[in-house]
């Protein structure tokens, strides 16, 4: 049957009004929803091939504008912030300089400079994680966070280590070049030792197999990285990325590396005895002891060589002080007290805090073993009722939490509005 001459159609598809949900006109055209919706389907993935093809903008910062973007977030640890600045440094300007050279095509210098992945050494929540996400953010390359335990050798159950530079693509929005840049923490990195065994529900997965495993992506090559995730097989397209310039931060707690440095130091310098006594008489303290941890002490630990090889610089957090602690509820950019008052504001109530509350949380804190971890659900517990009461509740205007608040002695002084006020 022949359409009536008069009837609008879209120009790409021909379907009439009736047929479809939306007819757009532009001057002397048509389009209906499902065009637009295709033909922005066909945009989207030409201009991310576009970007995949484009080498993207590095900026180096120097390693002392690093430790200080570092300092914005990061309580203490100083040794470790400026290791990290300088190795962060050293290895992208060896990138910058492989492309400059790449570029010029004339350079015929032999020196090549290698990749230095870092090791963390440092109890929980002393900021390994948070060290490590903060630098990708000061340098704006993609980062990514792994488990080492939940990894496993190829062809087992369990994750396998593709999964990791996948999980780094896709917060590269799939831009190749840039995950290609990008830096990736993997944590509990002391639990694929060789004396612990992984853990999987259906075959034991020694852990020296998940740092093979490791290793090549580690040192850098070329990974198939299944698009969607998941296991690998043979039917599956792959995005390949190249490893060598990613940047690996392993971090660990090393529960007892010390023990292995000591005995070490006292075989060799000391006098095992006289160490041994100086510790147990508390008088070298942990992190002392950590300060002389070298590569071998990770192979008594239950590294294998090639793994250790590919973290050459180690560094070791200290475990955080009742004064930090308290430093890191008020002075970060983002610190607790801060987001707590802020929440409050929006309400109109003024949060204010002692400082005898807030050692009272640092020593808290302290006392359930997890660092600055136990901060927050410590805090979110202290401001539960508040939050609850606060919201709705027009007739406070400003809360104090003190010292017996915390300890669950008493509550906090608050000051309500008068009635005027309230009105
Ligand atoms: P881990 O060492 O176990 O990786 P995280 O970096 O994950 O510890 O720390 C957990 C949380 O504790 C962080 O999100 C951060 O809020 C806080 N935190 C830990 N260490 C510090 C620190 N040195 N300075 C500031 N905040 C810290």
């Amino acid at each position: 049957m022949a359409r009536a001459k008069n009837l609008t159609l879209c120009s790409f598809c021909g379907k009439t009004h009736a047929e479809v949900k939306k007819l757009v006109s532009g001057p002397g055209v048509y389009i209906c929803d499902s065009c637009v919706d295709t033909f922005k389907k066909v945009l989207d993935k030409e201009l991310a091939s576009e970007r995949t093809k484009s080498v993207p903008d590095l900026k180096v910062p120097l390693p002392t504008k690093i430790s200080e973007a570092l300092d914005e977030h990061c309580i203490g640890q100083e040794q470790a912030k400026k290791t990290l600045a300088v190795a962060v440094h050293n290895h992208y300007k060896r990138i910058l300089n492989e492309k400059r050279e790449a570029a010029a095509k004339d350079s015929h210098d032999e020196v090549e400079i290698e990749k230095t992945n870092i090791m963390l050494v440092g109890s929980t929540g002393s900021g390994k994680t948070l060290l490590a996400r903060t630098l990708a953010r000061v340098l704006d390359v993609p980062f990514a966070i792994a488990d080492a335990t939940t990894l496993t050798e190829a062809g087992y159950v369990g994750e396998d280590v593709e999964n990791i530079i996948l999980r780094l693509l896709q917060n590269a929005d799939y831009d190749v070049k840039r995950a290609e840049m990008g830096i990736i923490y993997i944590d509990e990195i002391d639990k694929i030792t060789r004396r612990t065994e992984n853990v999987s529900i259906t075959r034991d997965v020694s852990g020296e197999g998940v740092q093979q495993a490791l290793l090549k992506i580690l040192e850098g090559t070329i990974c198939n990285v299944p698009p969607q995730g998941g296991r690998k097989h043979p039917q599956q397209e792959y995005i390949r990325v190249d490893t060598r310039n990613v940047l690996f931060i392993c971090g660990g707690a090393f529960v007892d590396l010390e023990k292995i440095v000591l005995r070490r130091l006292g075989n060799h310098v000391l006098g095992f005895g006289a160490v041994e006594q100086t510790h147990r008489e508390g008088v070298l303290e942990k992190r002392d002891i950590l300060r002389h941890v070298e590569p071998e002490d990770f192979l008594s630990f239950g590294f294998i060589p090639e793994f250790i090889g590919r973290l050459p610089m180690i560094t070791v957090l200290d475990e955080l002080t009742e004064e930090q602690l308290v430093s890191i509820l008020t002075d970060t950019k983002s610190s607790l007290t801060k987001q707590f008052k802020k929440l409050l504001a929006i309400d109109g109530v003024e949060l204010d805090f002692t400082k005898e509350a807030l050692h009272e949380l640092a020593r808290q804190a302290i006392s359930k073993g997890t660092g600055a971890r136990a901060l927050r659900g410590l805090m979110e517990k202290v401001m539960l009722d508040w939050m609850y009461e606060i919201p709705g509740n027009n007739d406070i205007e400003a809360i104090k939490i003190t010292l017996p608040a915390i300890s669950g002695k008493g509550k906090p002084i608050i000051r309500r509005k008068t009635k005027k006020a309230a009105a």
